[in-house]
């Protein structure tokens, strides 16, 4: 701004001295041709005009009028003498003083001579007297130029002096102009947010206005903008997924909780994984989108890498998926097995009766192992379907009696019992109901008791105890083999053995307490196992009402 008005007050200042130092050296010179007529004819006054027209004249009067150039001319100008030059004989009638002399009786001119070379002013006279003589007087007259040549150095001097004015009051005025802007803006700097800002000039009161009003929709944005971030941030860092945006492994521009810490994120440095995990490496540096797997600990994710700009990296915990995946794939094989040996049996008599290799003695015995075997496989796909049927059982709980359904079911169990001579001790409270489905309580107490039996020593004892109130309460004990601790986590894994010698002979298929663990978690029961190795193992049941849960 101070430059500006600099050169503006310059330029106005400089063109108006110039225009000024002209304007006097055009006055001046005015002034100068006048005084110079008036000289003239003063001298003109003084010529004798009953005197011969000679050089010698011509001369003497030069002499008189202080050196002027005098020229006597005929009345047509054709010039008798002159003071200056031998040029007698010439015609000045051309010339405009001398024509105008010849119609007028007088005539000036100023005009550069061609005789003497310099600028002149000349003066001439018609003389009547003389049959119309011409006298003509010139002196030399400076230019308008050489006016303004002599000025010019005083003209420069007043050019210096009004820079260094104008310096001074640009920088005075545009201090004064400039200073409550300046401390306008010291103010807006200064002050703290929110705090109004004031002036006491009031050309600048709608500007300070302005800027409050302006700081004040600011402080607006720049809160909601926060409010949005802080929220944005929260449900970022509240998700279960991971999620980060980055343009290389170390420019990371957003990333939530669950990202950060699965990455090992620090900030300012790069993502070790982006990094070290040359999979993931070559795919950063392919810049393709693509998915991987990666374990931590107990859990399995998927990274999702989505290229562009920026790229986006979605973490996703697939652990159950992939549990579900490997434990269906694990449930095929495992059914697979099953059935692969009673079904080998069955073809392999059946091939060998077939084919009549076998004496007839031995065919009954035969027919009954594949009759065995049959049974064998009937139950494992009825304790699959069992299994599986759970899920989509959604028929309605009725009240059930347990303590009459235990008394109506462990007498198919005496053969059983009496071929182990296992004592069988009933606690049964009478008149316990539960809510739930027969068939599923039958479920239940087929699998606990047969595996009381099945588990249990050689004259063992086994006791069924049944308790009612709020919570009743089922409990199924042995004096059996007992299980291991690590056993105990695992025997109600689908398909879990402890001796997978009993398998194919009288052992199950490892399905009747998955199958009880199903059916007690979906209606909200508690399952304990309590158990010592080589002395025993009890079940119970805690049947929790369903709105305890
Ligand atoms: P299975 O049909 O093989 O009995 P279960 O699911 O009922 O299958 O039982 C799983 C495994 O748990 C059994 O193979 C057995 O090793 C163990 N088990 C179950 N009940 C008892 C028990 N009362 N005493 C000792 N071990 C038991």
């Amino acid at each position: 701004m101070r430059k500006r008005i600099l050169i503006a007050l310059l330029s106005i200042t400089v063109a108006g001295i110039l225009l000024l130092a002209l304007l006097f050296t055009d006055v001046f010179y005015q002034n100068n041709v006048d005084a110079a007529e008036r000289q003239l004819q003063i001298y003109m006054n003084f010529f004798d005009a009953s005197a011969p027209f000679t050089q010698e004249e011509a001369e003497s009067f030069s002499q008189k009028t202080d050196g002027a150039r005098v020229t006597l001319m005929e009345a047509d100008g054709t010039v008798v003498a002159d003071s200056y030059a031998p040029v007698q004989g010439e015609t000045r009638e051309d010339r405009e003083e001398v024509r105008e002399a010849i119609e007028n009786g007088e005539g000036y001119s100023v005009r550069e001579s061609g005789t003497v070379g310099e600028n002149m002013i000349y003066y001439c006279v018609r003389i009547d007297g003389q049959g119309g003589a011409l006298v003509r007087i010139g002196m030399r007259l400076d230019t308008g130029v050489s006016f303004f040549v002599d000025a010019l150095p005083t003209v420069i001097w007043f050019l210096v002096l009004d820079i260094l004015c104008c310096l001074v009051f640009a920088w005075l005025a545009t201090s004064a102009i400039l200073k409550p802007v300046e401390n306008l803006t010291k103010e807006l700097a200064s002050s703290a947010s929110g705090s109004e800002i004031r002036t006491k000039y009031s050309e600048l009161k709608p500007i300070a206005k302005m800027m409050n009003d302006m700081s004040a929709d600011i402080g607006d944005k720049v809160a909601r903008i926060k409010e949005d971030n802080r929220i944005e941030k929260l449900v970022l860092d509240s998700m279960e997924h991971g999620i980060a945006i980055f343009r290389s492994p170390s420019d990371v521009i957003l990333i939530n909780k669950t990202a950060a810490r699965l990455l090992s994120y620090e900030e300012n440095e790069p993502i070790p994984l982006f990094t070290e995990d040359a999979e993931i490496s070559d795919l950063l540096s392919a810049g393709e989108s693509a998915s991987v797997y990666r374990t931590f600990g107990e859990k399995d994710y998927n990274f999702r890498f989505t290229m562009g700009d920026p790229n986006v990296l979605l973490i996703t915990d697939v652990t159950e998926s992939m549990a579900a995946a490997r434990s269906k794939n694990e449930f095929i094989a495992n059914v697979t097995h099953e059935m692969n040996t009673p079904l080998t049996s069955i073809k392999g008599f059946a091939e060998l009766i077939a084919a009549g290799a076998v004496p007839p003695e031995r065919i009954q015995g035969m027919a009954k192992t594949i009759i065995k075997q049959s049974d064998r496989l009937a139950n494992l796909i009825r304790s699959i379907i069992n299994f599986s049927a759970i899920d989509s059982d959604e028929l309605p709980d009725y009240e059930v009696d347990i303590s009459e359904l235990i008394a109506e079911l462990i007498g198919g169990f005496e053969p059983k019992l009496r071929k182990k001579n296992i004592a069988l001790r009933l606690n049964v409270e009478q008149g316990v109901k539960v809510m739930s489905r027969r068939e599923r309580l039958v479920e239940i107490l087929n699998n606990l008791i047969t595996n009381g039996i099945r588990y249990n020593k050689e004259g063992g004892t086994l006791e069924i105890s049944l308790s009612g109130g709020d919570r009743p309460r089922l409990t199924v004990q042995d004096t059996g083999i007992g299980l291991s601790e690590e056993d105990k986590t695992r025997i109600f894994d689908r398909f879990y053995t402890v001796d997978k010698s009993h398998n194919g002979s009288g052992g199950g298929f490892g399905l009747g307490l998955a199958i009880v663990k199903k059916l007690c978690r979906r209606a909200g029961w508690e399952l304990k196992v309590e158990s010592t190795l080589g002395e025993g193992t009890a079940f119970t049941v805690v049947f929790c009402p369903k709105n305890e849960n």
